[in-house]
């Protein structure tokens, strides 16, 4: 089994990076793997933790129809170069915890990714260099307010909510190029969304070349690839998994958000 990096809290609200034991536990690192961070000499019990989003990210940069058949299913031709959005830091929450549904859409779609996890600043990199910048993978849910994307014409909105980027359980350093990606809903055993990662349009390298020529990218930062055909919605009650192939799945349930009418906000 690859090793896991895991971010976890204790029950006196410590945050710990660490390496997952396949007995469960947890042996903290004394600094985030990716700023060399070194075993220390104890061993948080499984009853004693709780499993975090696996890195704390300045910024999530995302983009969009980096798989051609996604792009099809979404009417639009694949664009000649990455298509980049944002999402805020906020919308980053772990594996077992809810998705929120908000008041103000009708439509909350998941889209299963693969997400890259940057271990060193970059600049102005090349695809050669930027490889040296990938510290690991882990999974994301790329979660979008489908109505509200196509209503507003920009995506701030659709993909920015609170909770709507699921991500880990775990960091894992190395990916098998042609690794499987799928997204179950509760108990169907037939995936929704199926897909080799090698069908990306713009590779890994590619993408965090063209993005840290834009903006420079901090350790801990993640880039989440894009998602393929078989995009739909979720309801609240509904879980959602995604699954790649040698990381391991995530897994997230769907609330509705809190007390939306005492929450609505009058527009005039
Ligand atoms: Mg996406």
């Amino acid at each position: 089994m690859a090793q896991r990096y895991v971010r976890v809290q204790t029950g006196d609200g410590q945050i710990h990076y660490g390496l997952l034991q396949v007995d469960r536990q947890v042996r903290p690192l004394d600094a985030p793997p990716w700023l060399e961070g070194q075993p220390t000499d104890f061993d948080l019990a499984p009853d004693s933790y709780q499993i975090l989003a696996p890195c704390y990210p300045s910024k999530v940069i995302a983009v969009g129809k980096n798989y051609a058949n996604h792009a099809a299913e979404m009417g639009t031709p694949v664009p000649k170069e990455p298509l980049l959005f944002l999402k805020p830091p906020t919308t980053v929450i772990a594996s077992e915890t809810a998705i929120q549904y908000p008041f103000q859409t009708g439509q909350v779609d998941y889209e299963g990714e693969l997400a890259l996890v940057i271990g060193d600043r970059c600049v102005n990199c090349t695809p050669e260099e930027a490889r040296t910048k990938i510290w690991g993978y882990t999974i994301a849910n790329d979660v979008t307010a489908r109505d509200l994307q196509k209503k507003d014409g920009q995506w701030t909105r659709a993909k920015g909510f609170d909770t709507f980027c699921p991500l880990g359980p775990w960091i894992v350093r190395e990916i098998n190029p042609s690794a499987r990606l799928q997204t179950f809903l509760n108990d169907d055993s037939n995936p929704v969304q199926s897909a080799q990662i090698d069908e990306m349009v713009f590779s890994s390298d590619v993408l965090v070349s063209y993005i840290s020529q834009i903006m420079t990218l901090l350790p801990g930062d993640v880039v989440l690839t894009g998602t393929p055909e078989g995009v739909g919605a979720m309801q609240i009650g509904d879980r959602v998994r995604v699954a790649i192939e040698g990381i391991g799945h995530l897994d997230n349930f769907v609330v509705a958000r809190e007390s939306p009418v005492a929450k609505k906000v009058e527009i005039p």
